[in-house]
């Protein structure tokens, strides 16, 4: 162990010391795509002891540009994120324990998941899914690193329960469905995910080790194509935070869910955003073109996107052909309607 880590240990703000809290931590990464791949290689290498790695999708040809821990044989074989994820690491460091889990994270597992774990590493491609890691990390109070990567741009913050504000602190509302950019309608860089998952793992070094006095303690921004980097410190938890003040968990209960996804006929899912909203066909139909075939009319948007077709209507409702898995269907509405 001394010569695998030497150099982490001749470091000083880790040591002997701190390297053993590494080896015995569980750290979990939630989504295995860019940022979560990056991270988890990065705490594979660095002797984190116990990995927990979670993701629903496959690996597709299109993410190999920035999922730098997939190879092509990964996208022909269309392995799970997860598992390949594992096998990778598996390959980087085998004296670490690590659990891939293949799943669609919502509010009937995230608790579960979350159990154990010294950190919480965000790597969703989502606000629905953040909200809900928010609110399960505040109840138990574990803590978790949130990060965000689309375009050129990126952004990070770390959250310790009742002692940090928390996601809803910063951000109380959800961005309306179809407002956010995605990295499917919007697209993105390698960089901004190197740095934006850079950060992250240094914070959460920096919890494993105790050494949060080093903390950041910020809303760290970057932009790598316009030459952004910001912080603005934070303070204290918001008294006006529905989870942090009155412990408020409403996505963890399944009636409050962020959308609530029917199964509609043998091959479509139908996924409604809770909150009511108008959406501007205009705008999404022009970020969806970058992505595949776009046909709009008044009452309806219809996106082609690979296998599967999505019916988008003004409330921000939509049907999904092509699949009657809910949780690829969530991921769908995700990636490019965005919420
Ligand atoms: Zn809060």
């Amino acid at each position: 162990m001394i010569e695998r880590y030497s150099r982490q240990i001749l470091f000083e703000g880790i040591g002997e010391e701190g390297q053993r809290r590494l080896l015995a931590s569980r750290a979990i990464v939630i989504g295995c795509g860019a940022l979560g791949t990056a991270q988890a290689e990065a705490l594979a290498r660095a002797g984190v002891g116990k990995l927990r790695l979670v993701d629903r999708d496959f690996v597709e040809e299109s993410n190999l540009q920035r999922q730098t821990m997939f190879t092509e044989r990964d996208a022909l074989e269309r392995m799970p994120k997860a598992i390949a994820c594992a096998r990778h690491i598996g390959e980087i460091n085998s004296q670490i324990k690590v659990e891939a889990e293949v799943a669609d994270v919502n509010q009937s597992n995230v608790e579960r998941l979350i159990q154990g774990c010294d950190v919480v590493l965000d790597g969703t491609d989502n606000f629905g899914t953040r909200y809900l890691i928010n609110d399960a990390c505040v109840k138990h109070d574990v803590n978790w690193i949130y990060g965000a990567a689309v375009g050129s741009y990126g952004v990070t913050m770390t959250i310790l329960p009742h002692r940090t504000p928390c996601l809803r602190c910063v951000f109380p509302e959800t961005p309306q469905a179809g407002t956010a950019p995605t990295c499917d309608t919007s697209g993105v860089i390698m960089p901004i995910i190197s740095i934006v998952a850079a950060a992250q793992v240094s914070e959460a070094l920096k919890l494993l080790t105790e050494s949060t006095g080093n903390l950041h303690g910020s809303l760290m921004q970057f932009d790598v194509w316009q030459n952004v980097w910001r912080s603005i410190k934070l303070g204290a938890p918001s008294e006006d935070c529905p989870t942090c003040s009155r412990g408020e968990y409403e996505t963890l209960h399944a009636e409050a869910g962020d959308f609530a996804a029917v199964l509609c006929g043998r091959d479509a899912v139908q996924i409604a955003p809770a909150r009511a909203t108008r959406l501007d066909f205009e705008s999404l139909a022009g970020k969806l073109r970058a992505a595949g075939e776009v046909k709009v009319n008044q009452y309806l948007l219809r996106f082609r996107a690979g296998d599967y077709e999505l019916t988008v209507f003004p409330d921000a409702r939509s049907i999904i052909r092509g699949t009657s898995d809910v949780g690829l269907a969530r991921s769908l509405y995700a990636k490019f309607i965005g919420a």
